[in-house]
């Protein structure tokens, strides 16, 4: 009877620290779900297109390159149980850009079209399985164009402290657990930049538009805005040449949204900074990039300056995604243009002109044979057999 008795209290205690512990671990998801964005409601920036189609011109030349990738490659193999390989994913295949020093390099397609790997490639965060990476010389050491795949480990930490990396949910990458000022003082610590750095902790949060007494508090205390300020705050902690913005603003409210983008524009013109944004929201493309690359099933289809490409998409992908963007200006609206059929499998894409089960003004020829990319008029590449 003891015996029972006494192994009932014990349940009884464990099942109570159980229960204490669970409650614990999910408080800062709790908090999270609860907070509210507290900043005022500010609209985009007039957007200074006529600058910005200047700078794109202006930056359009390959000796002011940040990066520039030739025919680069990122395919990734299907194994079965036993390892042998079934087949390849190729994420990114044979891609070409030219990121200038200065401007912001847009990338844009649906998922799965491989932004994001095409990223991490220049990155150094996935292999690339052929082609190159060129670093240009504001991003080497010696000041000279570097190839990639030369880099010892030295050599790619390094690069990882000229590329600062935002990506789309503010609180998957920030730990819940860790103070902010931890959080933004880790970048120095691990590149070994510890001097003054709480000082430079409280300057960074100021850059962003958070009060410095901010770095005594934990993620969850904090709206989806302000903790993607702050992952922008520890993207720009090592003085980075270049951010490389995966989806900065898909996780939060449109009003949210334009805080974070007029912020992100005005630090580049503070910091002189070279962005890469990734998206597929057409609009927030159109406003941040100077230059834009579309992307279908690991490849480039239309790549041009981002005035020509809203304006005058010439790609049957890229008009069908421009025609879905929504316009206030009964002049700019345009016929909006179904695609059929969802996006075919990376790792079995069509023959040919990968786009031609979905394209609206396919021919034979475009199952068969896959079309280059061709510059059609200065500075604007299309691959497609019936633009000329
Ligand atoms: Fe369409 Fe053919 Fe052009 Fe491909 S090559 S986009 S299928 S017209």
């Amino acid at each position: 009877m003891n015996y029972t008795l006494e192994a009932f209290f014990w349940i009884i205690i464990a099942s109570i620290f159980l229960v204490s512990l669970t409650v614990l671990l999910t408080m800062p998801k709790l908090h999270s779900k609860k907070s509210k964005d507290s900043g005022v409601i500010h609209h985009l920036k007039e957007s200074n297109t006529g600058d910005r189609r200047d700078r794109g011109k202006n930056l359009n030349q390959e000796s002011f390159f940040m990066i520039k990738t030739e025919s680069l490659a990122t395919h990734f193999p299907i194994r079965d149980f036993f390892g042998s390989e079934l087949g390849l994913v190729k994420a990114v295949d044979g891609v070409d850009i030219t990121i200038t020093k200065g401007s912001t390099f847009g990338i844009v397609g649906e998922s799965g079209c491989g932004k994001t790997t095409l990223a991490r490639t220049i990155l150094g965060l996935e292999k690339s399985t052929s082609g190159s990476t060129i670093l240009g010389s504001e991003m080497s050491e010696d000041r000279k164009e570097t190839n990639i795949e030369e880099l010892d480990r030295a050599g790619l930490r390094e690069l990882r402290r000229k590329i600062g990396v935002v990506f789309q949910d503010p609180m998957g990458a920030l730990n819940p657990r860790i103070l902010v000022k931890d959080q933004i003082c880790e970048p120095m610590v691990i590149h070994n930049q510890k001097e003054g750095m709480r000082e430079r902790a409280k300057e960074l949060l100021e850059m962003v538009g958070l009060n410095p007494d901010h770095l005594y508090r934990y993620p969850h205390q904090f709206s989806g805005g302000q903790r993607q300020r702050i992952v922008i705050a520890r993207a720009l902690a090592l003085e980075p040449k270049m951010l490389i913005l995966d989806e900065p603003t898909s996780a939060l409210d449109v009003s949210v949204q334009s805080q974070i983008l007029n912020l992100l524009k005005d630090l580049q013109e503070k910091l002189g900074l070279t962005y890469v944004f990734i998206s597929h929201d057409l609009s927030v493309i159109r406003h941040m990039c100077d230059r834009v690359a579309v992307m279908y099933l690991g490849k480039i289809v239309e790549e041009s300056e981002a005035e020509t490409l809203f304006s005058n998409p010439l790609h049957p992908y890229t008009q069908a995604l421009v025609s879905a963007i929504p316009s206030l200006d009964p002049k700019m609206r345009r016929e909006r243009i179904v695609l059929e059929g969802d996006v075919p499998s990376p790792a079995d894409p069509p023959s040919g002109c990968h786009f031609h089960p979905r394209c609206p003004i396919a021919e034979a020829n475009c199952s068969q044979v896959y079309p280059d990319l061709r510059e059609i008029k200065k500075g604007c590449h299309t691959a497609c057999h019936l633009v000329k």
